[in-house]
């Protein structure tokens, strides 16, 4: 099966010989031309890289790779018109993996993109998620927790309900869930009462705790509960 691309460009000449090469060269490809598009065919394309424009309509692509980040660590190469530093520095920072200044030669790109997945090879099937000290490795149901900076991470022994509400809430650091929601993640076909959720959530903060990750769950009062990251 060959490897996925999403390219993200809203200029339509561009997008257009950009995947005329991308599919010549052997991958498959799926197109977005604003942030809403890009972040919704991201989620459901699941891409093995991601050509990222930054000016693009409805926001830029700086809010697409932010919100590609918060998930998972898809490789993203950034387009660019503007050869500034700043924005290079910007776009590396927060997880880009290459950028590429415009005007560019597509055979260029597609040296990138082949440049970039053997560098990240082995790390596009393994689906990550960040929050703060916490690493979720979705594919091998793997959690981790670096207690502080440096230190090595910890594992964590969760069963298959924990797991599914520790995941479920990664994915939207921040974002308060409510019990039912909580509940859904946890086993989809269960009919059991929402407080059975509380049971899973002290079980599982005692364990984040034990491992150094403490205070990453917190209440929210007459709803249910958010993962916090401090960071
Ligand atoms: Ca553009």
């Amino acid at each position: 099966m060959s490897d996925r691309i999403l390219i993200v460009e809203d200029e339509r000449e561009i997008a257009e010989l950009l995947a005329a090469y991308v599919e010549k060269a052997g991958f498959e490809v799926v197109r977005a031309g604003t942030v809403q598009d890009a972040i919704r065919a991201h989620s459901q394309s699941n891409p093995a890289l991601v050509l990222l424009d930054i000016g693009l309509p409805g926001g830029d692509g700086i809010d697409v790779l932010t919100a590609i980040r918060r998930r998972v660590d898809t490789p993203v190469i950034m387009i660019t018109a503007h050869d500034d530093e700043i924005t290079k520095l910007s776009s590396l920072r927060i997880g880009a993996d290459d950028y590429i200044v415009k005007p560019f030669s597509p055979s260029e790109v597609v040296e990138r993109i082949r440049a970039v997945l053997r560098r990240t090879h082995g790390s596009t099937s393994r689906r990550t998620l960040s929050v703060g000290p916490l690493r979720i490795e979705l594919d091998a149901r793997l959690v981790q927790c670096q207690a502080a900076d440096g230190d090595a991470f910890v594992s964590l022994s969760l069963t298959p309900s924990e797991f599914g509400i520790l995941a479920h809430m990664a994915r939207h650091p921040r974002r308060a869930f409510s019990r039912a929601e909580l509940l859904e993640a946890a086993s989809p076909d269960s009919e059991a009462y929402d407080r059975v959720v509380d049971s899973h959530l002290s079980k599982l903060r005692q364990k984040l705790a034990a491992a150094g990750c403490t205070d990453m769950i917190e209440p929210v009062r007459g709803l249910g509960y958010r993962l916090w990251s401090q960071c």
